[in-house]
């Protein structure tokens, strides 16, 4: 999201060396067993499991505010629009929705009903050709046993139909087929539940309230981790703080780019499993609109357009899902490569790429007659995610094991790619729970 402050964040980077000139802060005073790393949903789940367990502990986390890439913005256009999660996905068993559905009161949380429109140019379509094409291309994913990318196994004449481009973006999961290997969901992904549901208040606003009572220390950012002694020590940009242990739960992306170094190195198959599991692309132009624009189309209706990008790799289209729960606000969203060049080029550069697009759908005069205002998140160029979520490059699923074991008995890790039904809130949420319990059976705390 580019949001105003945000990029402060950007120039603080610290070295061994600047470490000291540091002073050791008053973390110390409450001489923490453990240090959580992040405060998005692993991150509080963590912390609120080692609070549970009684374990002295505190959680550190770089921007100005929890949540990670599950946040609602509640202010740019006064009703809640989330930039990052919005689907509860795994509804049937998600806890996170079971938790908002005890508090009516202050969430309504819904099945995600099941409406769409499709459009050929101004034309309304039935959708039928693209859900049949979709259809045969689910199939092949869900049948692949192979770690290659989806994109191998298409046919020919699959690829020729007109709607291909369109059924890319939607199955593609914010890689580009030709980078998305299904292998990854067939063999590693685990989830009991199943369907989509939606929390008119945001994802964001329900996994605050649902960990409301977990305190966490803002704008401290980590930057190095020595395990070369006894415990651990977390460098940051308010000082060191020394532990028993230790769980990470930053993403992939940041992990990575070695935004935080270890020392000693870790393995070298640890690496291996941060640069084999990357991170995808996906990114939101949220748009009020007025609401006349509203009167023929139903609460949360998804919206599709054909995209003819002449089989483009990643082909240069976005899916939407109008009037989200009833507000004046939709949401667009782009992936993959696309995403990124889209990106790296600015809001206004995304947003009038969606805006030319609902022109051609809707007439010339769209702007002019619908629209309020538009936001774009930066999901990849955001230094504290460097992505949306991940995926294992073609070849590389059966490293996802390795992103959850734990270093020495002392740096243990958590997050969404270490979860079952990763790339999700609520495996998130799990992996913070299973992180504590690596931790409580191993000598960390002795
Ligand atoms: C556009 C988009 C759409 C998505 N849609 C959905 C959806 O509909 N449903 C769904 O379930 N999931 C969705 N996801 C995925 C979901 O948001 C994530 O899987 C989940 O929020 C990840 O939680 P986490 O705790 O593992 O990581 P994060 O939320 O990334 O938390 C890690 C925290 O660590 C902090 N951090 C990073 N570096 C440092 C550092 N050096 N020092 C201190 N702190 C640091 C970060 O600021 C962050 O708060 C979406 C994500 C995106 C981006």
């Amino acid at each position: 999201m580019k949001l105003i402050g945000r990029r402060q964040f950007l120039k603080t980077s610290f070295s061994g060396l600047a470490l000291a000139t540091l002073p050791v802060i008053s973390f110390s005073q409450s001489n923490p067993n453990i240090v959580v790393i992040g405060a998005g949903a692993a991150g509080l789940s963590a912390m609120a499991e080692l609070n549970r367990r009684g374990i002295s502990a505190v959680c550190i986390e770089g921007m100005n505010r929890i949540g990670g890439r599950c946040y609602t913005d509640n202010t740019t256009f006064g009703v809640p629009a989330d930039h990052g999660a919005h689907w509860l996905h795994g509804f049937s068993k998600n806890q996170i929705a079971e938790f908002g559905k005890k508090h009516r009161d202050k969430f309504r949380i819904y099945n995600e009903p099941d409406y769409s429109v499709v459009y050929d140019g101004k034309t309304k379509v039935s959708g039928d050709a693209l859900w049949d094409l979709y259809k045969k291309i689910k199939k092949i994913r869900r049948s692949i046993g192979a770690d290659e990318p989806l994109i191998n196994y298409i046919p020919e004449k699959l690829k020729k139909n007109s709607w291909f481009d369109t059924v890319h973006k939607i199955v593609d999961d914010a890689r580009d087929l030709g980078n998305f290997s299904p292998y990854d969901d067939n063999s590693n992904w685990n989830d009991p539940g199943n369907g989509n549901g939606l929390c008119r208040e945001g994802y964001g606003t329900l996994l605050a309230y649902y960990r409301k009572d977990v305190p966490v220390k803002l704008n401290t950012i980590v930057s190095e981790i020595r395990w070369d002694g006894k415990g651990v020590q977390v460098v940051t940009n308010k000082g060191t703080i020394s532990a028993k242990a230790c769980i990470v739960t930053t993403s992939v992306g940041v992990l990575k780019a070695e935004k935080i170094k270890f020392t000693p190195a870790l393995r070298p198959k640890k690496y291996e499993a941060f640069n084999g599991i990357s991170m995808t692309i996906s990114n939101r132009v949220l748009m009020q609109l007025k609401k006349k624009f509203y009167r023929k189309f139903k609460n949360d209706t998804h919206f599709y357009t054909k995209c003819n990008s002449n089989g483009a790799k990643s082909p240069k289209t976005f899916y939407g899902l109008l009037k989200m729960s009833g507000t004046n606000v939709s949401l667009f969203g782009t992936s993959g490569q696309f995403s990124k060049d889209l990106e790296n080029k600015g809001s206004e550069a995304m947003i009038d790429f969606v805006l030319s697009d609902l022109k051609s759908t809707f007439g010339s005069k769209f702007y002019e007659k619908y629209f309020i205002k538009a936001i774009a998140t930066g999901w990849a160029n955001n230094p504290f995610t460097l992505g949306a979520y991940s995926g294992a490059i073609p070849g590389k699923a059966s490293l996802r094991h390795e992103l959850k074991q734990p270093v020495g008995d002392r740096i243990f890790f958590a997050g969404e790619a270490t979860a079952g039904a990763f790339s999700t809130v609520h495996g998130a949420d799990r992996s913070g729970i299973r992180a504590v319990t690596d931790l409580y059976i191993s000598p960390a705390l002795d």
